[in-house]
């Protein structure tokens, strides 16, 4: 093994040594630079790229999420609009198919329905409701006015005569006539002749039964009321059937559009019959009359329309369709074809007034957004995010769904623009610290790689010189090439000295590689460090002669005996005593010191060389470490020296110092207890 290290090596070789050692470190640097690259930053700024980018693209997510949830939202206004009208059509095929009719219980079909009427083959309205009666010509002259006029103002007791006189001044004219009929009847019953007055009412139906009144109410009607409420002054229990007849009559006939007075006959037979008809079917009837009266107000105001309805029945599907062409209508018409036509009108008023709370429960749903419900010709509003017609039932109406506070909005996107930056930003902090300490441990390592290189090299090298020395004096002496007995003596001092290098750095590989391993073993006994010191300067005198160092040596003779490992602390002095040597340079300065310091002993060991520079100092204890100053450089050294002293030091309990300066020396200073380091 040695002798491998003993081959001399060429000249130049250690320059070219260290260069392959700094092309490898170099190779390495990149081998790992790329990988780092490759499988880390590579990736990490991609992903910081597509996060930063993203982040963009942020805002228009924003947009359409809010987008996707506004078309839900208006989408469900819809929905629920045809869902009331899907409802409608499922119950008019359910009546169609039982046969029941589609007029009655309107209620039942739809909320929004007002109305439904029936057209036969004609076009004719025909139910409910019939189209009215043409206007009529004024039916009583100014003349029969005056007489009728009079006949009223006439006091109670000329009244019969009056209303007589006034019946034969209106002769043959309907109308006059039996309003003079009325009146004649109305004076006999104030007159006390309610047998007489009936009597002219039954004359009266019979005469006039359909002609109507100046109010629109038809005489017979009239005439009946007024004769049941007679009988019913007289005899309550058969006027109050009489009435109840009349009730029913009115009411299941056909009344005319425009003629709104047959609900005020009703109205008034049901007050009468107050307390003397059946509660529930008083209630059932004022029911019937609101419902019929209100349908009646509703298809009067609509007669117009419900005219041109009647008109375009033919040709029409046998199927349920809406009419959207009646635009500015109040009412929205649908028709079907089921052998007669039936004309469904529903409130569009309604109908919105329930688009307009669906609309506004969007915004209780969703608080980011507000609905807006606009009928054509309005100005859509601005920045509309979903935006639906509501055909084919309210084509003109338009239901516009937006941010319900833009500016929210805004904060809300710049929040999550900031957010998602500030992820990317923490994620290519976290890498880019990542990458450093990667790279750290990656560079103490390859650091490490290299100073085991530069040891193994320096170890080479240091071996080098002294077996050369000891192979070639040896040769001499084996050639008789000595020329007399003091140049053989030198030959074997220095073949002496050499051995002795060669042993000393064996000795620190060989300790150093137990001390790592942590094998060391130290037999500790009481010593006289004196004489330790002593030894190690005599081992060290050739080498001072060689070097021409002027030598100072200091002890003092009243140090006290020490548990030490002898060996190993004369190795410390040793090697403490070849760095003075070696970093002292050629003719320098060495002093060597030892005093006691209460329970202690200081080693000194000084040297006016090179010195170490402040930062070089915290450092001259670690493995391996060699100062980078070219003065150092120049010398053999493995770095092992300090580390095996520092080690064996502590390994005492003492402590080990540095005074040093650049270019002025170095003293290095031991101070070792007396006591044994397993008492102390
Ligand atoms: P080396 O084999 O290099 O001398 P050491 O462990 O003994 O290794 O010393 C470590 C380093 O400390 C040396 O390389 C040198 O830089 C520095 N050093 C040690 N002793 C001295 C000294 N007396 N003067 C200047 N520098 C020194």
């Amino acid at each position: 093994m040695l002798s491998r290290f003993a081959l001399p090596m060429p000249g130049g070789a250690q320059g070219a040594f260290r260069l392959g050692g700094e092309i490898r470190r170099f190779r390495d640097v990149g081998r790992w630079g790329s990988i780092f690259a490759l499988l880390i930053l590579l990736p990490a700024m991609l992903l910081a790229w597509i996060a930063w980018d993203s982040s963009r693209s942020v805002e228009s997510s924003v947009d359409l999420e809010l987008r996707l949830r506004a078309d839900a939202a208006v989408r469900q206004v819809k929905v629920d609009l045809e869902g009331t009208f899907d409802q409608f059509e499922a119950k008019i095929a359910q009546r169609v198919a039982n046969g029941e009719t589609l007029l009655a219980d309107l209620g039942n079909l739809s909320p929004h329905l007002r109305a439904a009427f029936r057209f036969d083959n004609a076009g004719q309205l025909v139910d409910p409701f019939a189209s009215s009666a043409p206007a009529r010509v004024a039916a009583i002259s100014p003349r029969q006015r005056q007489v009728l006029d009079e006949a009223v103002r006439a006091g109670p007791q000329a009244a019969v005569g009056a209303w007589r006189r006034a019946l034969v001044a209106t002769g043959a004219t309907p109308h006059a006539n039996a309003e003079a009929r009325l009146g004649l009847a109305r004076a006999l019953t104030r007159a006390g002749q309610p047998a007489a007055a009936e009597h002219e009412l039954e004359d009266l139906y019979a005469d006039y039964a359909d002609l109507r009144h100046e109010s629109g109410v038809r005489i017979g009607e009239l005439a009946l009321l007024l004769r049941a409420e007679n009988r019913f002054e007289r005899e309550p229990d058969i006027g109050a059937t009489a009435l109840m007849d009349l009730v029913e009559q009115i009411s299941t006939a056909r009344w005319e559009l425009g003629q709104r007075d047959a609900p005020a006959l009703v109205r008034r037979a049901l007050t009468r019959l107050e307390g003397h008809a059946d509660p529930e079917w008083l209630a059932r009837q004022r029911s019937r009359l609101n419902e019929r009266t209100s349908e009646l107000w509703w298809a009067s105001d609509l007669q117009d329309e419900l005219e041109v309805l009647g008109e375009t029945r033919v040709g029409l599907p046998d199927q349920l369709e809406y009419l959207s062409a009646l635009a500015d209508s109040p009412s929205l018409w649908a028709q079907l074809k089921h052998g007669d036509l039936y004309v469904f009108s529903f409130a569009v008023e309604d109908i919105l007034r329930e688009v307009s709370t669906q609309a506004g429960r969007i915004h209780q749903l969703d608080r980011d957004l507000r609905a807006l419900v606009a009928e054509s010709g309005v100005r859509p509003p601005d920045g509309a995010l979903a935006v639906a017609s509501l055909g084919p039932t309210l084509p003109t109406v338009t239901v516009y769904v937006v941010p319900a506070d833009p500016d929210a909005l805004a904060r809300l996107k710049s929040a999550r623009r900031t957010r998602q930056l500030l992820v990317v930003g923490l994620a290519v902090v976290l890498v880019g610290m990542g990458v450093v300490v990667s790279a750290r441990i990656v560079g103490r390592e390859v650091e490490s790689a290299r100073i085991k290189a530069d040891f193994a090299a320096n170890v080479s090298h240091e071996l080098r010189s002294p077996i050369t020395q000891i192979r070639l004096k040896a040769e001499s002496l084996q050639l008789g090439l000595t020329t007399d007995a003091d140049d053989a003596q030198r030959h074997y001092d220095a073949i002496v000295t050499s051995s002795e290098r060669l042993s000393r750095l064996v000795d620190n590989v060989l300790d150093f590689a137990a001390i790592e391993r942590g094998v060391k073993k130290y037999q500790f006994r009481p010593c006289d460090l004196a004489e330790i010191v002593c030894t190690a300067i005599e081992a060290a005198r050739p080498e001072i002669a060689e070097r021409e160092t002027t030598l100072e040596v200091d002890l003092r003779d009243d140090l006290p005996a020490l548990w030490l490992d002898r060996e190993a602390i004369g190795q410390v002095v040793a090697n403490l005593l070849s760095n003075a040597l070696k970093y002292g340079g050629k003719g320098g300065w060495l002093r060597v010191s030892l005093r006691a310091i209460g329970s202690r002993v200081e080693l000194a060991v000084a040297d006016r060389g090179i010195g170490i520079s402040r930062a070089d100092q915290d450092k001259v204890f670690e493995h391996f470490f060699r100062s980078e100053d070219p003065a150092v450089r120049r010398m053999k050294g493995t770095g092992i020296g300090l580390t095996i002293v520092r080690y064996i030091v502590e390994a005492h309990g003492g402590m080990i110092g540095i005074e040093s300066a650049p270019g002025q020396g170095s003293v290095f200073t031991v101070s070792l207890p007396a006591t044994p380091p397993e008492h102390s």
